[in-house]
């Protein structure tokens, strides 16, 4: 038996299985053919060829269109590979001589010349590898059918254990086959983790070397709310975690109770306690939970597992299916965020050195005007079927809102003129997530209704701790004293700009900082479906007047352990019978 440690992600315990999914390496079979195979083996390899000329030239047109011309040519060198004869003939010859199934010489030819580029001198030729090696993956995946298809093709529950997961791959799993993951990259705000809490997944990410330290088949634990893994557990163990199971059931179980109930404090202060959403499929769990509305509706989610962007049409069905459900309550519906650590892969982003400070969010909306306006007309429209708010993420000062809502009267025009209906009136806000948007807020007050505090990415921007940076996760820490003032000057100044204030980062939804948050002053507290029931529990614990007092203690201490000690004693003085360790 083994335990591993690695940052708690989603909660909950599972065990099961190990699935090992790897997308990165291919398991490429080797079968000896015989000489009358070689001309169907011949014809497979042109087939894929033709195929993955044909995906390249797609994603080029695409990206020309969407992107310009400029991001579309990276492909040529793509293009080059798939013409050389010389890599053609030497993989027929291989195929005659060695009598083994096209897969197998393919790859040996391939790996011959990325070796033999990879170690020649000159910078050019070098960079091509990079060019020759993602042929190479396209060309395996036609040959040997899609390779990601294999976490849709499950039929046992499994835990999967995973280098990393990307959106696509999270987005495809099923809770019924998924019982767990594990990934090595990954910090506790790093989309997978969003994601698995979404699917209600048990999940420990950023664990160091998981791959190596499993096999296929093996017994594991995920201990999802405390970040342990167990490998070939011993019985004792096993009941141990059992229990910890039962327990966690009993607990949802009497949370439930609470759902309908007003999020209020003991002296009557109330917080509207919403659901942070990706898709629309996600609904039946924001409605189980007892969301007041829709805090975050993280859109770009609608862009993942296809190579084109939505049409007007489709982001429209989604986000009237949205509206329509929450009878009324308010949905953040938030503009796009592509980039960061949510690539949209198959319309091929270039990769940047810098993701997270790069060509992210409004960014790329306010670059891409003809895509922003796309969804902001699909978002109008669906107005007219609930209540939708606007938000605008990433925004790094006023000059982007402007533009932003200069884009948006546009749209409104245009609409006008087309006499499609809207909501004439509805509330536009601005996500306060970069430091420099926090520090100068009282101006961006002036272009927006509200604000809502994005602390996955601002804690990453305020202390220059990347959020998907495993190594450096014990750094990454909501109650560092410059988060505090960050979030306290914000949530002062909006009050005092008449806007009112929530917060939808995953501290928003952490037991241990409603104390916090609720003394603060933030109107809405927006996360997970899952975390809701405690989070309201708690509320429902606390009187609003002992929230600001802990506030004002917590202001003066000097470091984040301090603050979280201090957090976590005053909730246990102030709330016993919460058990906030569950
Ligand atoms: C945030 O940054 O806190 C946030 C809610 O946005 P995302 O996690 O999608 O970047
Ligand atoms: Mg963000």
């Amino acid at each position: 038996m083994m335990t591993h440690r690695g940052i708690a992600a989603a909660p909950g315990v599972a065990m099961g299985k190990v699935f090992k999914f790897d997308t990165e390496d291919f398991s490429i079979p080797r079968k000896p053919i015989q000489e009358s195979d070689i001309g169907a083996e011949v014809l497979r390899l042109e087939e894929s060829l033709i195929q993955t000329r044909k995906q390249i030239q797609e994603i080029q047109r695409k990206l020309a269109d969407d992107l310009g011309k400029e991001h579309a040519a990276i492909f040529n060198a793509h293009l080059l590979v798939l013409e050389d004869q010389s890599i053609r003939e030497e993989i027929i010859n291989g195929l005659k001589q060695q009598l083994l199934n096209v897969e197998f010489i393919f790859d040996e030819v391939f790996q011959r010349h990325l070796k033999a580029f990879s170690r020649t001198n000159d910078e050019y030729l070098r960079e091509r590898t990079a060019d020759i090696e993602d042929v190479r993956k396209r060309i395996l995946s036609n040959l040997l059918g899609k390779a990601t298809d294999a976490l849709t093709q499950l039929d046992e529950p499994v835990v999967v254990v995973a280098r990393d997961l990307s959106p696509s791959e999270t987005a495809q799993m099923s809770k019924e086959h998924v019982i767990a993951f594990v990934t090595e990259v990954g910090g506790r705000t790093s989309h997978t983790a969003i994601m698995a809490k979404s699917l209600e997944i048990p999940a420990v990410v950023g664990l160091v070397g998981a791959r190596t330290r499993v096999e296929s088949g093996q017994y594991i634990i995920v201990d999802g709310t405390h970040g342990e893994v167990v490998i070939e557990p011993d019985p004792p163990t096993i009941q141990h975690y059992e229990l910890a199971q039962r327990k966690n059931k009993e607990l949802t179980g009497r949370l439930q109770h609470l759902k309908d109930l007003p999020a209020e404090t003991l002296d009557n202060h109330h917080v509207e306690l919403m659901a942070n959403i990706e898709l629309p499929e996600e609904m039946p769990a924001v409605l189980a939970h007892g969301a007041q509305g829709i805090g975050l509706f993280r859109t770009e989610f609608l862009y993942l597992n296809r190579s084109d962007f939505p049409t007007e049409e489709e982001q429209f069905e989604a986000y009237k299916t949205v509206a329509e459900q929450m009878h009324g309550k308010p949905v953040v519906v938030r503009t796009m965020d592509l980039g960061g650590d949510k690539f949209i892969s198959p319309v091929g982003l270039p990769s940047e050195m810098n993701p997270f400070m790069g060509w992210r969010a409004i960014r790329f909306s306010l670059a891409r005007p003809h895509i922003f306006r796309i969804q902001l007309r699909a978002i109008l429209r669906a107005s007219v079927f609930g209540n939708l708010k606007i938000m605008y993420p990433l925004v790094s000062g006023v000059e982007e809102v402007r533009r932003a809502n200069e884009i948006l009267a546009e749209v409104k025009e245009e609409l006008k003129r087309e006499g499609v209906p809207f909501a004439e009136k509805f509330e536009v806000g601005a996500m306060i997530e970069v430091p420099s948007a926090a520090i100068t807020c009282d101006l961006i007050a002036q272009e927006v209704d509200f604000f809502s505090i994005g602390t996955n990415d601002l804690i990453q921007y305020a202390l220059a701790v990347d959020r998907v940076n495993e190594k450096i996760a014990y750094l990454y820490e909501p109650t560092h004293p410059a988060i505090l003032r960050l979030i306290h000057q914000v949530v002062t100044v909006a009050h005092e700009n008449n806007l009112w204030v929530g917060m939808c980062g995953e501290m928003a939804g952490e037991p241990e900082m409603t104390l916090l948050l609720l003394g603060m002053g933030l109107d809405e507290l927006s996360t997970s479906p899952v975390q809701l029931p405690l989070v309201k529990r708690l509320v429902r614990s606390i009187k609003m007047e002992e929230a600001k007092k802990v506030v004002d203690e917590a202001m003066k201490l000097h470091t984040a352990k301090e603050v979280e000690a201090f957090l976590t004693a005053s909730l246990r003085e102030m709330a016993p019978d919460v058990m906030v360790e569950e």
